[in-house]
């Protein structure tokens, strides 16, 4: 799991790692790419993201497995 900002001075999104980078965006959003990841929140995360995440639907695995297909 990483914070993941697509442009400078916005909202950190929720992606996943994968061999060869990140997913999209959990909350659904469609990015071409990230300026820059995180470990941490610093206190600006995407709240459809955190959403997504907390969802009991949410499967991470299922996410990341179509990344795959
Ligand atoms: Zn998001």
């Amino acid at each position: 799991m990483r914070y993941a900002q697509h442009k400078g001075g916005q909202k950190l999104h929720l992606a996943y790692e994968l061999e060869d980078g990140l997913t999209q965006p959990i909350c659904g959003k469609k990015v071409d790419g990230y300026r820059a990841t995180f470990n941490v929140p610093l206190g600006n995360a995407c709240k459809n993201c955190r959403r997504r995440l907390n969802s009991k639907a949410f499967e991470p695995k299922k996410f990341i497995r179509k990344y795959y297909e």
